[in-house]
């Protein structure tokens, strides 16, 4: 289909098919209608749902809030699709350009786009994962069924892992006057992505606030009643926790699988493709014709050296997705790259949490504005004597500054005086992130390296 007139006919009469009908998958369906797509667009999405929205599930949702139904995505216009909701796609067949469903159907495709995110990694242990009141947050129906639980008092929640969505639910529960007890491998919560300095501080708010946190521990097994209930968990330090109610926050697993044998740059590392969201096939050639954004994909970022990063974040699913919706409608020379600095917000404890750049990628850490004491912050991260990220607590209208920082690839430490530096402002510290060899809770950025098809060569000397 490609020659002269290729474009404007695909545009007129083509046949565009999304996998994933989440904020990805809507957001780039509204941008290829926005831009004049008149061809036909399927959306396919394995959830019942209309598109929702996440971050609301582990906040307003189960303080009560807000309902789990009431989370739908506000639409920024109509938009005419055929929806496939209730069926995943099981497979693709990319010589052929079809998508096969759970149902058995075929959907063919001229330009796909694969937006099918992640989901939650679940204990591990299979019964024990089946007991009732172990629970994961993900999805609409796991944020209803767990808020329906909380809301019946139950006497103890334990929270295994401490990254932002089981900092946020630990910070709910309080919130709602639980007991909690959160459990984390690491040494302290949020240490994956921000490092044992600020984590230190995210230590001091968990027990402020009452949490009763154990670090540098792992939950071993759970314990059931004669109902099948959980009733305890024990831990690595010979320690035992009763609980009503279990939430495994161990981070997410990306889904490819349905991708399997395809033929695409496909695995649990999730899809590699080029700086304008084309997938690459396995050979580490990019196809014309796939496409992928949000949490799926890990693409190659100007600012982090063009390594592949992939990024579990709202604000990249949203951007992410108007790239790939402008380049699968235009010509090679007008399609954009994707370049925007990656953004994350949190909030847990009465505090706000929002941070730029990559911070787990930052060596050390410097804090430039008020305390690490008071709780009111701003952290800049270094790495090789530039600038690479910055996170702040309750301080978020600096961030645009320290984003420019990033962009510019300023000089790390930053030479500016600032009116509130205290001493721990004065000398740069090291950040304290964990060996990276060593598993975590899944921190919400992951450097996945250079080769787009994951493949490894051996070069052997000739004789
Ligand atoms: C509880 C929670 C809190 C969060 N809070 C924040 C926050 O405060 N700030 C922030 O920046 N980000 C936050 N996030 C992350 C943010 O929600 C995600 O980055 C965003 O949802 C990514 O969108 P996506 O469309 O790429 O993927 P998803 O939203 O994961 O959507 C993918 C969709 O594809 C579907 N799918 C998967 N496989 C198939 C298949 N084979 N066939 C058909 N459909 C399939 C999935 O079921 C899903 O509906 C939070 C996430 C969660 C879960």
């Amino acid at each position: 289909m490609i020659g002269d007139g290729f474009l404007e006919r695909f545009r007129r009469e083509g046949r565009i098919v999304v996998v994933g009908a989440s904020l990805a998958g809507l957001r780039a369906a509204e941008t290829l209608r926005d831009k004049g797509f008149a061809g036909s667009l399927t959306m396919i999405g394995d959830e019942p749902h209309e598109p929702y929205d996440r971050p609301p599930l582990s906040k307003q949702v189960l303080l009560g809030r807000a309902t789990a139904d009431r989370t739908a995505l506000p639409r920024r216009r109509s938009v005419d699709a055929t929806w496939r909701l209730g069926v995943p796609a099981t497979g693709l067949d990319m010589a052929a350009r079809r998508v096969r469903l759970g149902d058995g159907d075929e959907v063919p495709y001229d330009r796909l786009l694969i937006a099918t995110g992640v989901r939650a990694r679940p204990w591990p242990r299979e019964e024990e994962a089946e007991l009732d009141g172990v629970f994961v947050l993900r999805t609409r129906d796991d944020g209803a069924a767990l808020a329906r639980r909380l809301a019946e008092g139950p006497k103890r929640v334990l929270v295994i892992g401490a990254g932002f969505t089981g900092s946020e639910i630990a910070s709910a529960c309080r919130e709602r006057g639980l007991a909690v007890t959160v459990a984390e491998r690491g040494a302290a919560p949020l240490v994956g992505a921000l490092g044992g300095v600020v984590g230190a501080v995210a230590a001091e708010l968990q027990r402020e606030h009452g949490v009763d946190l154990r670090c540098g521990v792992m939950v071993t097994a759970l314990e059931g009643d004669a109902s099948g209930r959980v009733r305890a968990a024990h831990l690595s330090d010979g320690s035992t926790v009763e609980a009503e109610v279990v939430i495994v926050s161990l981070g997410a697993t990306r889904n490819t699988e349905w991708l399997a044998g395809s033929g695409l740059g496909a695995g649990p590392r999730g899809i590699a493709c080029d700086a304008g969201c084309r997938a690459f096939d396995f050979r580490g050639i990019v196809t014309d014709d796939i496409y992928a954004a949000g949490d799926v994909a890990r693409c190659p970022h100007p600012l982090f050296g063009y390594q592949f990063l992939s990024l579990e974040h709202w604000g990249n699913a949203v951007s992410q997705a108007g790239i790939a919706a402008h380049n699968m409608l235009s010509e090679s020379t007008d399609r954009l790259p994707h370049m925007e600095v990656p953004a994350f917000w949190s909030s847990q404890f009465g505090v706000n949490i929002k941070s730029v750049g990559v911070p787990s990628l930052g060596t050390q850490v410097l804090i430039t504005q008020g305390s690490l004491e008071e709780h009111r912050f701003i952290a800049v991260y270094g790495y090789q004597g530039r600038v690479i990220g910055a996170v702040a607590f309750d301080n978020a209208r600096w961030l645009p500054f320290y984003q420019e920082l990033i962009e510019r690839t300023a000089p790390f430490p930053p030479q500016f005086p600032t009116v509130d530096r205290r001493a721990e402002g004065q000398r740069p510290v090291d950040a304290g992130f964990p060996d990276p060899s060593v598993p975590s809770h899944g921190p919400t950025v992951t450097l996945s390296g250079y080769s787009p098809a994951d493949r490894r060569m051996t070069f052997t000397p000739a004789h």
